[in-house]
């Protein structure tokens, strides 16, 4: 195969990624605090690296309490829904005091979102449940997905977000960074036989907020989202593309 010297960087990137998130999960396997440091290595990974390849871009338009995008849906995989669980407890008593029961907003967007793909999602107009005041309440723990999703134009995010155009100008570097971390956590957990797969975030939270031994019954191997994975992405195709990555 010809490949050029991106595609090579790309490639030595992600399996540079994929052994650090399997040395993780060796180091980890059986703890408690396993997602904890899965999601740390990720965060981390993600924001030094995107700090690195974006470089000499244009200037992102995106800026802390714009939530102008936050109406796409969302997809995460199981670390990062569990994380963003322990993160809605923790956080529970202080934002209900605040008059935010986060809970309930998300079984509520749950209902109203369940099953929509992409384009009926954006046509609902409907905000992410965790925008309070404007601002995303779980930002320490916000999906790959939307660190993934950066701008460079507002007024495009402003024009999607109303349904005028179809898309704004995004950073690559952005989409690419996460999108191989992303892809090499979940090829680590393929390996390691968790289950990998990628779910739609409010469905997947509903489940996890409901019945707190999701994340020690996924640790132990189960499929605990599987009500809510999104169908379009193909898992034997990804299998497929990693074993093609490795092998090569
Ligand atoms: S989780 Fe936060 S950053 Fe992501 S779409 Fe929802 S409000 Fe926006």
């Amino acid at each position: 195969m010809n490949r050029n010297t991106t595609e090579d960087g790309a490639l030595d990137f992600f399996k540079a990624q994929h052994q650090a998130f399997t040395d993780t999960l060796a180091l980890w396997r059986g703890k408690d605090d396993m997602v904890p440091a899965l999601l740390a290595q990720s965060y981390s990974s993600f924001e030094g690296n995107v700090a690195v390849q974006a470089q000499g871009q244009p200037a992102l338009a995106c800026h802390k309490g714009c939530a102008t995008c936050c109406t796409m849906r969302v997809i995460a995989t199981a670390p990062e829904v569990l994380m963003a669980a322990r993160y809605i407890r923790a956080a529970d008593t202080a934002l209900k005091q605040a008059g935010i029961d986060l809970p309930q907003r998300i079984a509520d967007a749950d209902i109203k979102t369940r099953g929509c793909d992409e384009s009926q999602r954006m046509k609902q107009r409907r905000h992410c449940p965790f925008i309070a005041k404007g601002r995303c309440v779980i930002y320490p723990v916000r999906p790959l997905a939307c660190r993934g999703h950066a701008s460079h134009d507002k007024r495009a995010c402003i024009d999607v977000a109303a349904g005028r155009r179809d898309s704004v100008p995004i950073s690559m570097p952005h989409m690419m960074v996460r999108s191989l971390i992303q892809n090499a956590m979940q090829s680590a957990l393929r390996d390691a036989s968790y289950v990998w797969a990628a779910y739609e975030l409010n469905h997947a939270l509903t489940i996890a907020l409901e019945d707190e031994s999701c994340e020690s019954a996924w640790r132990a191997g189960a499929d605990v989202f599987a009500a809510a994975a999104v169908s379009e992405i193909s898992l034997v195709e990804m299998a497929e593309t990693f074993d093609r990555i490795h092998a090569g």
